[in-house]
């Protein structure tokens, strides 16, 4: 099973990430927690990303291919992953189609997890009390949703024309939208 995760900051993409891991014995790739170790572990990478992260910006696509495309090639990618918070562009869903191409394997689905703006920015909020994420702040999560906007939901569009959309709803109580999300996979 290879699957995308696709939705704004807030829609629950890491959490039922970590649910379907466990589900379908396939790990989750998060760049944005792939960056995160960075920052922590005070990497190049880390160092350079922070602060842009900080601001709610995107990382540059060739920094983030660069992540994913190495993290396929692991031994644990070869039954399946679920891929949380990338693509974020058209460019690097392109690297994406390419980089699945040259490596012989393809996606299944594109999960968009749908979700109210006003709701998104108060469960941001809520998490912003545990996490201790400097981008889990008002202002900086109404970047994040413009940029979202902006840059990624056009890839909405591009995988809806690949076939591969199956839109959920991700209001709904946490198991409620795990259900929605394996009956839309059949599985
Ligand atoms: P996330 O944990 O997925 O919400 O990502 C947190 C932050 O990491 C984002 O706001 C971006 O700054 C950066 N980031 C994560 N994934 C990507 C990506 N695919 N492209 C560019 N920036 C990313």
């Amino acid at each position: 099973m290879r699957l995308i995760l696709l939705g704004p900051p807030g829609a629950g993409k890491g959490t039922q990430a970590k649910i379907l891991v466990d589900a379908f014995g396939i790990p989750q790739l998060s760049t944005g927690d792939i960056l995160r170790n960075a920052i922590a572990d005070q990497t190049t990478l880390g160092l350079e990303a922070k602060a842009i992260m900080d601001r709610g910006d995107l990382v540059s696509d060739s920094v983030v291919n660069g992540i994913v495309s190495e993290r396929l090639d692991a031994e644990d990618c070869k039954p399946g992953f679920i891929l949380d918070g990338f693509p974020r562009t058209i460019a690097q869903a392109e690297a994406l189609d390419r980089m699945m191409a040259e490596k012989g394997i393809k996606l299944d689905a594109v999960i968009e997890l749908k979700a109210d703006a006003d709701e998104l920015v108060r469960r941001v909020i809520q998490r912003a009390k545990d996490s201790n994420r400097p981008d889990d702040n008002p202002d900086v999560i109404r970047k994040r949703l413009g940029v979202y906007e902006s840059s990624t939901a056009p890839l909405v569009d591009y995988y809806g024309q690949q076939g591969l959309v199956k839109a959920v709803d991700g209001m709904m109580p946490v198991e409620e939208v795990t259900s929605a999300i394996r009956s839309a996979l059949g599985s």
